[in-house]
């Protein structure tokens, strides 16, 4: 294969938004964006009646140009709509790399856009740098237990990138705006209503704090204390998939392999064992506490504070604790 030699590149970034905000993982892309266009263009692309309304923002964080693609079926996400909007608006662009969310969005436009284009996808990456003049892109395998690096040596590539692993930065640029009309059609999916499951409206995939519980919280009501810290801390609750099988909450909540990826600040597993597939759910989080009663409990072993104890005595007087010392600031 030949090598890639030079770096300048035009990137385009599929900013996402939800309840009429941008998410924070589109101004993580466009910040990669930048590292990897080294002095070619950093694309953004914005979905959706009202698009325009973003666009200073994501020029902020230094968008060269920004496609608007404001057609009303583009409002509300769609597999078929998004797909073909995308492999247009790829080829219009003439992007070389596409970087993306690993969101719900994400997973599913990315491959089914890669496969119609012929293009290759590095998905759930924690890490894109550029060595010695080409992209590598680092990914999780083995539900965490490794990292796999990809060469990007030619061509243009795809990739979806985990949220909350990569750092923001402001880069002011002047946005050159472009109205792009994607032609859309045969689209199977008709949405009539989104229900969210949210606790205490904080969204668990971009929540700073996560308080989470596991079979040890033994009851639905078990979940109540877990909630008050939460809320006393601005965070979400989430769960094992132990909690989530004895229907002590909702599968909406469960974090590891099979649930929700999460990399929040702080981390507070209440009652939760440590098993390998919930830990490839938040081992990348910045500060674990464990409260546990169990001190052989393997979640000690990622822990960076542990507590050994009933959780029922630990985590009402961490949300006292904490109630003081937020006062107090
Ligand atoms: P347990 O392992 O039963 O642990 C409960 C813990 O609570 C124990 O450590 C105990 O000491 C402690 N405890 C009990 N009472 C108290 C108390 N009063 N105070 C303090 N501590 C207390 N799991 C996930 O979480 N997410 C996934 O995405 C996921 N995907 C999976 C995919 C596959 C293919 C498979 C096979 C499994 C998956 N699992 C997943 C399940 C996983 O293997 C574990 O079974 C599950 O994580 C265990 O949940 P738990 O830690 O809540 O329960």
């Amino acid at each position: 294969m030949k090598e890639e030699t030079t770096m300048s590149k035009k990137v385009l970034v599929f900013a996402e938004t939800k309840d009429g905000k941008l998410r924070n993982i589109s101004f993580e892309a466009i910040t990669v964006a930048q590292k990897l266009s080294e002095g070619g263009e950093v694309i953004v692309s914005l979905f959706g009646a009202g698009a325009s309304q973003y666009v200073q923002e994501v020029s902020e964080y230094g968008a060269n140009k920004v496609y608007l693609l404001e057609d009303e079926v583009l409002s509300t996400y769609t597999t078929d709509a998004y797909t073909q909007a995308l492999c247009q608006l790829i080829e219009e662009a003439g992007a070389d790399v596409i970087l993306m969310g690993h969101t719900a969005i994400g997973k599913d436009v990315a491959p089914r856009a890669a496969a119609r284009l012929g293009l290759g996808l590095v998905s759930d990456c924690t890490g894109v740098d550029v060595e010695g003049g080409k992209v590598v892109f680092t990914r999780p395998i083995y539900a965490g237990k490794a990292f796999q690096k990809k060469v990007f040596n030619e061509g243009k590539v795809f990739a979806t990138l985990r949220p909350n692993n990569f750092d923001v930065e402001k880069n002011p640029a002047q946005a050159e705006v472009i109205s792009f009309q994607p032609v859309i059609k045969d689209i199977r999916t008709v949405v009539k209503e989104i229900v969210r499951k949210t606790t205490g409206g904080v969204d668990l995939s971009e929540a700073k704090v996560i308080v989470s519980g596991g079979r040890g919280v033994k009851s639905e009501d078990g979940f109540k204390p877990l909630q008050e810290l939460a809320e006393v801390l601005g965070g979400a609750v989430g769960a094992s998939r132990g909690a989530c099988d004895a229907e002590y909450c909702d599968y909406s909540l469960q974090i590891g392999q099979t649930g929700k990826v999460v990399t929040p600040d702080l981390y507070i597993a209440c009652g939760i064992s440590g098993a390998i597939q919930h830990l490839a759910g938040m081992s990348n989080s910045k500060v674990i506490v464990a409260i546990n009663k169990d001190p052989e409990a393997p979640i000690f072993q990622v822990a960076d504070y542990g507590i050994v104890g009933d959780l029922f005595e630990v985590v009402p007087l961490l949300t006292e604790e904490f109630k003081k010392a937020l006062v107090s600031v």
